[in-house]
């Protein structure tokens, strides 16, 4: 039994459609083989999933997927994905962090490179949320499932794109975009839990900063070992949750530092 007889050949349904990558959307000059024919055997004595498809696809997906095990359309396109993202994620990075009309200021040498990595960051966006085609395969029709369009919402705001939406929130938010991007993908891909992080993260900074700082100087004031200061405000509070870091002080103050005073 040979394989290449067993593979039927994915047709695209539409004209507009040939001659297209069905994993990127680029002009296809190769075919893949889902599954890899030198699993053809595999795949037929384990029926594990597989199509066996002959895939229209262009020489870079080509290329990735024959290090793909897949049998399946939406595994292998899966596997191409990842692999364009890995390969161009410096301008993807580009495109999700600069928008055009901030190179306006930006020397001759930077905004050339910035610019170049916008336009392969968007191209590369455009092929990793290409869906496919409607197609024939057999003698049978799959058209192509219905996609719920990607939305990213920032408290009430919809955005089809990450990168509006990340412009967006930045701004809007005053957070930068790098640890913005990386809060985000730290809290379930959810804007509004990563700008909550990020602020609760600032509020907690500044907290610690102002302890620090407000116990260093009350130890000076009270030639008190600074350590002692920190460790009793930081004890009083844990007890309580309402108390500020100068009612500590305070507290610390009237309990442990005043002198007693004695009648007389
Ligand atoms: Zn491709």
């Amino acid at each position: 039994m040979t394989a290449d007889t067993h593979y039927h050949l994915l047709v695209p349904t539409y004209s507009n459609d040939f001659n297209t990558c069905f994993y990127c959307g680029c002009i296809s000059a190769a075919h893949d083989y889902a599954p890899p024919k030198q699993y053809f055997e595999f795949y037929v004595a384990t029926r594990e999933p597989s199509e066996f498809l002959q895939v229209p696809s262009c020489l870079e997906c080509h290329e990735h997927l024959k290090a793909c095990k897949a049998g399946t359309l939406e595994e292998r396109r899966k596997f191409a994905n990842d692999k364009l993202a890995k390969k161009y994620a410096k301008a993807l990075t580009i495109y999700d962090m600069w928008t055009e009309d901030e190179l306006a200021g930006l020397d001759f040498s930077l905004r050339h490179s910035i610019e170049a990595g916008l336009k392969l960051g968007a191209e590369t966006t455009e092929r990793l949320s290409y869906p496919g085609f409607a197609f024939e395969a057999a003698g049978v029709q799959h058209n192509l499932a219905e996609q719920a369009p990607s939305c990213f919402d920032v408290f009430g705001e919809q955005f089809t794109h990450f990168r509006e939406a990340l412009d967006f929130a930045s701004k809007a938010y005053r957070i930068p975009k790098n640890a913005l991007k990386e809060a985000f993908a730290d809290n379930d891909n959810n804007f509004e839990q990563a700008i909550q992080a990020v602020h609760k993260a600032v509020a907690a900074k500044e907290f610690s900063q102002q302890l620090k700082q407000q116990c260093s100087d009350f130890a000076k004031k009270h030639k008190q070992a600074v350590i002692f200061v920190h460790k009793q405000v930081e004890r009083y509070l844990s007890e309580n949750e309402e108390m500020t870091i100068s009612e500590a002080l305070m507290h610390l103050f009237e309990t442990r530092i005043k002198p007693q005073s004695r009648p007389g």
